[in-house]
């Protein structure tokens, strides 16, 4: 059988692999960037709700590192970089909604009695937490997990109050199931210099980071990231393909031969945007997590009693709370003002999110009608204003699966086996959320340093 070559094989679409695609593509290597589904993308795309273009997935990226920002320049849209609006999020507890403190990495604060975090989680809360600053580095130092350690170190409000929600919104995972350095490696190596306490630990991490904002969006949607890198990947002769899963890759005598549902290719060259382990030799057995379950369900309602924002860009909710089953509402046409500008006076953009993983699995009404009442009846609770049916004008439901891998001790063991693994394979580079975790800060940076290594 002749089967068709190429330099380089890129699998998976999303924004790893059009990373990467593009970098080998625009130093002249002959590339097949190969996504499973209609579309690339991944989690970064769009929806059309009410008429209105919206992002369906991610909305933003942490600037923390730069590398997300310099990206977009190069790709000519840095006059579309935006800041959310600076009205801050809230938290839902069982004692009702309270501001989210400002400072903070995962939750954690930098400084345990400011006024906002003293709000959230008490006088008492705040003492207890303050410990952490005295504690000897050994507390917490033998915890294995996200949870165990700040529970330790800052006690169970910190805990509950704060990283609970956080992690919940952001990972769909629980702070119980996760490691530090799984999930926020940049924060796990800054304890030691912080002499064991969290508290220094985020000061260091949040001075590190660039000032403004810690997460910016794009004007007219995150999800023009995605637009820019397949035109710039196609402009400089890469091939994207879609509808193209790959099901296995096997090393051969000069390269790699990528199996797809219909024929191969092959390459000297692959990179592994997403988690095709079938025929890698010693990985067919590693157990990576495989990532929350979580359905976003958008409503577009007329309701000039949102202009005011009463819940400034959306609340997270903790556990517990017992007349909401949503896990976090982003307000979205009060955190970006160019979608409050697209939509118009009194016309709102409510973005419910549900699936925390774990052991608090939601289970959601299947019936259509059933999950959109749920879904206003939800954001009527978390915004203190009973939203009338009457007034949505438009809704969708969009369910990600195995999009967001929750970073346990277990995955991050797995990780480094694939990492070892790989290393010592010619001609392959791993990337992409699977291996870097979640965040196009984490994928962004990850996948130019696969291609870097390739070429
Ligand atoms: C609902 C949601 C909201 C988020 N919000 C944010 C946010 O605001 N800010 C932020 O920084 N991050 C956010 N994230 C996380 C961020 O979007 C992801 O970490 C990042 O986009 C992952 O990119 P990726 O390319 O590694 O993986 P993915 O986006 O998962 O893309 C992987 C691609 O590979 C394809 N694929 C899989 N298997 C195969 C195969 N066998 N053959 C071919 N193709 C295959 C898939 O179809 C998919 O298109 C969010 C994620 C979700 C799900």
């Amino acid at each position: 059988m002749n089967l068709e070559r190429v330099d380089a094989v890129v699998v998976g679409g999303g924004i790893s692999g059009l990373v990467a695609a593009r970098d080998l593509a625009r130093a002249g290597r002959r590339t097949v960037l190969l996504e499973g589904r209609d579309a690339p993308g991944g989690s970064v795309r769009s929806h059309t709700v009410a008429g209105l273009v919206l992002d369906a997935g991610a909305d933003s990226f942490a600037t923390r590192s730069g590398t997300v920002a310099a990206l977009v320049a190069d790709l000519g849209l840095g006059d579309r970089i935006c800041t959310p609006s600076p009205t801050g999020a809230w938290v839902e507890l069982t004692t009702g909604p309270h501001p989210l403190p400002r400072t903070g990495v995962l939750g954690l604060p930098a400084h345990p009695f400011s006024t906002d975090v003293r709000d959230t989680i008490g006088t008492w809360g705040s003492v207890r937490a303050a410990f952490d600053l005295v504690a000897p580095a050994r507390v917490g130092a033998g915890a294995d997990t996200l949870g165990g350690l700040v529970r330790a170190r800052m006690g169970r409000r910190v805990v509950d109050r704060l990283v609970r929600p956080v992690v919940g919104g952001i990972h769909a995972a629980d702070p119980d199931a996760i490691a530090l350095d799984a999930v926020a490696p940049h924060l796990a190596a800054a304890l030691p210099g912080a002499r064991g306490s969290l508290a220094r630990a985020v000061g260091t991490v949040s001075a590190a980071a660039p000032a403004g904002s810690a997460v910016c969006g794009l004007d007219g949607g995150i999800h023009g990231l995605t637009d820019a890198l397949v035109a710039d990947l196609l402009a400089h002769g890469g091939d994207l393909r879609t509808h193209n899963r790959a099901t296995a890759v096997h090393r051969t005598a000069d390269g790699w031969r990528v199996d797809l549902v219909n024929g191969a290719l092959v390459a000297e060259h692959l990179v592994l945007a997403a988690p095709v382990l079938t025929g890698l030799p010693g990985l067919d057995e590693v157990e990576l997590d495989q990532g929350a379950q979580v359905t976003l369900v958008t409503l577009v309602v007329d309701d000039p009693r949102l202009d005011g924002a009463p819940r400034g860009t959306g609340v997270l909710v903790a556990p517990g709370v017992e007349a909401v089953r949503a896990k976090a509402l982003t307000h979205a046409t009060a955190k970006w003002p160019w979608l409050a500008r697209a939509a118009g006076p009194g016309r709102h953009v409510l973005r419910l999110s549900y699936g925390r993983g774990g052991d608090q699995a939601t289970v959601l009404p299947e019936d259509h009608g059933e999950l959109l009442a749920l879904a206003l009846a939800d954001a009527s609770h978390l915004l203190g204003l009973p939203l009338d049916a009457g007034l949505l004008i438009g809704s969708d439901v969009v369910r990600w699966t195995q999009a967001l891998p929750r970073p346990s001790a277990a995955h991050r063991d797995a990780v480094a086996q694939v990492r070892a693994v790989t290393a010592e394979l010619p001609g392959l580079a791993v990337t992409g959320a699977w291996v870097a975790g979640t965040g196009l800060a984490a994928v962004v940076e990850d996948a130019r340093g696969a291609a870097a290594r390739i070429l």
